[in-house]
């Protein structure tokens, strides 16, 4: 199968969610590791956001509450990569407004192939991994050959790529993610 690559900096972007009855596990946890969360760059959901804030002390960026679109402004931003990876308490016990949102969201972070913590354990190997204090390759299936697939009974051209204006399948630097 053909990858091709999206670098993850030394810096991270890194997205926080939790539904209510997971906010005060995710407030724990981020407190127990606020000065390794310190040197990324956070993303929230807005109600998760205004909550770490408050306890962690430096800013984050807050995105709409997550039935009010949060959860899909954060998948819009795993596919323009800007977000490196995702730790989501989602609760296993509750039906939620925005189920829908929340199923785009983790199948997002799979197309893109970034790393997702769906609970404390998970958030925990995934924030003491030496891969958090190096560069990362992450490899993304060659989804050109998605883009170019026969559709029965419809002539398809080449489907128009963010960043290329001259109809050649060259890659933009500012649109890494949209064109792998
Ligand atoms: P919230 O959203 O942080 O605004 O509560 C979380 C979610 O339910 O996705």
């Amino acid at each position: 199968m053909a990858y091709k690559k999206i670098r993850m900096e030394l810096n991270k972007k890194i997205a926080l969610v939790a539904h209510d009855n997971k906010k005060i596990e995710l407030v724990e946890w981020a407190k127990f590791n606020r000065d390794l969360l310190a040197h990324h760059k956070i993303f929230a959901t807005g109600t998760t956001g205004t909550l770490l804030e408050r306890e962690l002390k430096f800013p984050i960026t807050k995105l709409q509450s997550g039935p009010l679109g949060g959860d899909q402004q954060i998948g819009a931003k795993i596919v323009d990569n800007e977000i490196d990876f995702l730790i989501f308490f989602w609760d296993p016990l509750e039906q939620q407004a925005h189920d829908p949102d929340i199923k785009a969201l983790l199948r997002m972070a799979v197309v893109w192939n970034i790393p997702i913590a769906c609970d404390r354990a998970s958030a925990d190997f995934i924030i003491s991994s030496p891969l958090m204090d190096k560069t990362y390759d992450r490899l993304i299936p060659d989804y050109d050959v998605y883009r170019n697939r026969k559709v029965t009974g419809v002539e398809t051209p080449p489907l128009p790529i963010p960043g290329v204006t001259d109809g050649k399948r060259r890659r933009s630097t500012d649109a890494a993610a949209a064109t792998v």
